[in-house]
């Protein structure tokens, strides 16, 4: 599935390299050779991912992997460090300033991808193409096929979406505002009963194998996709 990801490298024949490749995998790319133009990119759209260089001109990647960690609208998007650095300590504070993984250079495009990958599978499960399966239902990003108890069922792209993103994170109460930001994107201006709409469609979709019990309404906090039905 394709995700946006924005990559700060101030070395132009690495970017590009980055670039081509995440292109080529389906990703939208967002590129920044600083962390100035990184920061003007992400107030104009808040990225899945972010790949960060540790040596930067101007603000360094460490200092800027803390700043993304603590602003409210950054703190969630996954950071993977690249380093040119081999040193113990340096991973650590990678890490430590709250980088998701870090990769070391030179890597070969193989290895960014399998590190992406890995990095959206725990962070963002809603991201990858990986067939999602709970309580008798299974979601299949890639063909875009949903079956409950093997019986196909015919939904809409947006429903399938918050579908994939209610079964990545069961029994988790979501706000409709929580569900707009996380299902419909960041800076889209949608009303909050749309989201009641579509969890409607959705109940209908899933009547015919009974899976429509799943989604529950959380009177006064918004909904939830549970394992247990009562
Ligand atoms: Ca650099």
């Amino acid at each position: 599935m394709s995700s946006t990801i924005l990559v700060i490298e101030d070395e132009p024949a690495i970017q590009e390299l980055i670039a081509v490749n995440l292109s080529f995998a389906g990703h939208k790319v967002l590129r920044a050779y600083d962390a100035e133009q990184a920061d003007t990119l992400i107030r104009a759209e808040l990225p899945d991912l972010i790949l960060l260089d540790w040596m930067l001109p101007g603000i360094s990647g460490l200092a800027f992997a803390r700043r993304l960690r603590n602003e409210e609208r950054t703190r969630q998007v996954p950071v993977i460090m690249l380093t040119a650095k081999g040193a113990e300590q340096d991973k650590l504070d990678g890490l430590e300033a709250g980088a998701d993984d870090y990769i070391t250079k030179p890597f070969s495009p193989k290895e960014l991808m399998a590190r992406i990958k890995a990095v959206l599978r725990r962070r963002a499960p809603q991201l990858t193409d990986d067939l999602t399966e709970v309580a008798g239902l299974a979601l299949d990003p890639s063909s875009h096929r949903l079956t409950g108890n093997g019986q196909p069922l015919n939904i809409g792209p947006t429903e399938f979406r918050l579908l994939h993103f209610f079964m990545t994170h069961a029994e988790r109460v979501f706000s409709r505002s929580q569900l707009l930001d996380q299902v419909w994107g960041d800076h889209v201006f949608v009303e909050e009963r749309t989201v009641d709409v579509h969890i409607r469609r959705l109940r209908k979709a899933l009547e015919p194998s009974g899976h429509d019990k799943h989604i529950e309404t959380v009177r006064g906090s918004g909904y939830r996709f549970t394992n247990q039905v009562q």
